[in-house]
């Protein structure tokens, strides 16, 4: 019961790290040794491991299309500043 609770806390604490763990945007950077945590927890549990795998597809998804659609690097980064902010608002509420 104590482990599938603290196994559920680092699944949620995870959870709102994994995206900004994959940008590895150098003005939000994770501290290392957050970066230590969430890696070993990525290792070990199969939901956030999966979730961490689908944040990738989804990354190189996005490449491949900007790349085929020669879409301007000014939309993605507005894309990005704006994904960033949506994800700060959460964190905030949560
Ligand atoms: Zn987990």
């Amino acid at each position: 019961m104590i482990s599938a609770t603290r196994t559920m806390l680092t699944c949620h604490w995870s959870a709102r790290r994994i995206q900004r763990y994959l940008d590895a945007d150098p003005a939000a950077p994770l501290p290392p040794e957050q970066v230590h945590r969430l890696e070993s927890h990525l290792k070990t549990c199969e939901k956030c491991g999966a979730t961490a795998e689908d944040y990738r597809r989804l990354r190189r998804a996005l490449l491949l299309f900007a790349q085929r659609h020669a879409l301007d690097p000014a939309v993605l980064i507005r894309v990005r500043v704006r994904a960033r902010a949506e994800q700060l608002l959460s964190q905030n509420a949560g």
